[in-house]
């Protein structure tokens, strides 16, 4: 993502929490975490096997953070090592932030019955919504009363999106997982949203077949005309993860440019690419 600005204040003082997902400075969970931190979140992070590192610590570095954990999320004893890891630094945390998603290549292309294999189906599910029932659990357990959680989900949940095939039954499992969560968490004043972002260029997004159609269809076809831009979705997590999300909790937000609530485009480029 090219180098941006993020609000500054103070609506993230005093709060801790955990990111997963930063991959490199592109991902969705880097966005946010900037975000949260220009308004004073301090926040340990986890990253996936020691390739990932070398470009998540200096991330992690220039919003303060010296706490990096090994965590891949199919693997039990670094899950509960990474969450053991944030417990003994700081007793309690106030947020997660949930931006994980896996489905293989194959699995991304072409027709949904012929290509979803029953390993490539479990994986999906496993790595992209099971992740975030793990990790909800974990972080309830040292979360501190009214805290809040948030993960990423997609469009293709709830529509069919050509080629995101298995992944898009993950996000409709990621979705009404967070519902779930919302309702076991409430009672402790733990909130739990999801966030329905629209295409954003990152490594995830590469892995999808016809990637390019994609931002050029939502661009043409979202109420706003435009591409989803991360910073929209950053503005949307700290709404969420912040005091200001009082009484918001098991809600899918989109932060799509209004893709989601168009059935027909009006006057623009897609119309007038039918000749009319
Ligand atoms: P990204 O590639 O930057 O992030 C995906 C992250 O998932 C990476 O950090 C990767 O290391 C992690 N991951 C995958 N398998 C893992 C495993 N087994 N253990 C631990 N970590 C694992 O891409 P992104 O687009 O920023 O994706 C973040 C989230 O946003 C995903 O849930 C994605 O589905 C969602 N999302 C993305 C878009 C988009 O267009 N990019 C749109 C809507 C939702």
């Amino acid at each position: 993502m090219a180098e941006q600005t993020f609000p500054t204040g103070t609506l993230m003082a005093g709060k801790r929490g955990l990111i997963m997902g930063v991959a490199n400075k592109n991902s969705i969970a880097w966005a946010i975490a900037q975000q949260l931190a220009a308004q004073g979140a301090e926040m340990a992070f986890t990253y996936q096997g020691d390739k990932l590192l070398r470009r998540v610590k200096p991330l992690a570095e220039s919003v303060g953070s010296d706490t990096l954990v090994d965590c891949d999320v199919t693997n039990d004893d670094q899950m509960e090592a990474a969450f053991k890891t944030i417990e003994d630094k700081w007793g309690k945390i106030d947020f997660l932030v949930h931006a994980i998603a896996f489905a293989g290549k194959d699995q991304l292309a072409g027709s949904f019955i012929e290509q979803t294999t029953r390993e490539g189906f479990k994986s999906a599910l496993d790595i992209s919504a099971y992740s975030f029932v793990d990790a909800a659990r974990r972080a309830s357990n040292i979360m501190n009363d009214g805290g809040a959680m948030i993960t990423l989900t997609y469009l293709g949940s709830e529509r069919v999106i050509p080629n995101y095939n298995v992944m898009g039954v993950a996000k409709a499992a990621l979705e009404a997982s967070t519902r779930y969560i919302a309702a076991d968490l409430g009672p402790r004043q733990i909130r739990v949203n999801a966030i329905s972002a629209g295409p954003i260029k990152t490594l995830a997004a590469a892995g999808i077949g016809s990637g390019r159609h994609m931002f050029r269809f939502n661009k043409a076809a979202s109420a706003m005309q435009d591409n989803t831009d991360p910073m929209g979705v950053a503005g949307a997590a700290l709404y969420l993860l912040s005091d200001l999300g009082l009484s918001c909790t098991g809600e899918t937000h989109h932060v799509d440019g209004g893709f989601h609530a168009i059935g027909m485009p009006q006057e623009g480029p897609l119309r007038e690419s039918l000749g009319e």
